[in-house]
């Protein structure tokens, strides 16, 4: 079931200079919500820009019925929301997406993330309870990083990495999920963030024989799989024909990271 609400802004923290938290009530999205998916938010209460924008879901309050999601200021419609206050009407569609997180119970799983990718993998956290949670998350400086009470809060061992040392360990999170592989038995491995880091954990999984779930980000107009837009390969081993493609709106936007080519 999709949802297409106008519902009110009632909670905005500003994490960053451009980096805004925004919750909102909504029941119905709150009750069937899973880790993994995303709404598309109409950024303007005019027609201009035109098309919502996709913003995954970072924690769902089932009991107050919230939904929240993190975003960058990147344009003009990530800008133009961002100017929205509390107490005014937003729209929202969703949840979408068809591909969310596996959860899994009494497993040792590890999560990986990087920059804005790291917001989805929050919710994730949290539904993992009954699993042993490895989180190793990369950023590129001590000024990007977010969340590290939050992740800690939902996880058995939390690894911070920075590009250039300035917070954390220095270097990529997934050097020190390589590290720890050495040592300990991971049964699943999730990711989401940049394509070198997405591309690097599919080459991992694929090494070490762990299955993995990857979530993409294309860009994307509609949503729901109409406008075939967010197109992505499909791996040879599930190619039905020359030109088989999945769609991250609809098919995703979280794959089996042997499915697709990235
Ligand atoms: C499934 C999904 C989940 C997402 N979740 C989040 C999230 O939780 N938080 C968040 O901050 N962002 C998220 N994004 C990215 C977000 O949708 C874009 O940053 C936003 O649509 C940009 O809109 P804009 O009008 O501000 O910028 P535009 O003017 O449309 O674009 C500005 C620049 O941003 C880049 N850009 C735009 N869309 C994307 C995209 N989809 N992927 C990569 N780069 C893009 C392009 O380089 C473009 O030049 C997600 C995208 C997808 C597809």
């Amino acid at each position: 079931m999709i949802f297409n609400l106008k519902t009110e802004l009632i909670i905005k923290e500003q994490l960053k200079s451009n980096l805004f938290k925004f919750g909102v009530k909504s029941k119905e999205i709150a009750d069937i919500a899973k880790p993994g998916q995303f709404l598309e938010i109409k950024v303007s209460k005019g027609i201009v820009p035109f098309l919502k924008r996709p913003i995954s879901i970072y924690n769902v309050d089932k009991q107050k019925e919230i939904v929240e999601f993190i975003f960058q200021v990147k344009g003009e419609g990530t800008k133009t929301l961002s100017e929205t206050n509390i107490g005014e009407e937003i729209e929202i569609m969703g949840p979408l997406g068809n591909g969310t997180f596996e959860i899994l119970k009494d497993k040792k799983v590890a999560i990986l993330g990087g920059g804005i990718g790291v917001f989805p993998l929050y919710e994730l956290a949290k539904n993992l309870k009954e699993s042993e949670v490895n989180i190793y998350l990369g950023f590129r400086n001590k000024e990007m990083v977010v969340l590290e009470n939050e992740f800690k809060n939902v996880s058995n061992h939390l690894i911070i990495a920075t590009d250039d040392g300035s917070y954390g360990i220095h270097g990529f999170a997934i050097d020190e999920l390589k590290k720890d592989l050495e040592e300990k038995q991971i049964d699943f491995l999730y990711a989401c963030g940049p394509l070198p880091m997405l591309k690097a954990i599919r080459e991992l999984s694929i090494e070490k024989n762990i299955p993995c779930q990857i979530s993409l980000e294309q860009r994307m107009a509609c949503g729901l799989g109409v406008c075939l837009g967010c197109a992505v390969k499909k791996t040879k081993e599930n190619l039905e024909d020359e030109f088989a493609y999945s769609h991250v709106c609809k098919d995703g936007p979280v794959f089996d990271a042997r499915e697709v080519e990235i």
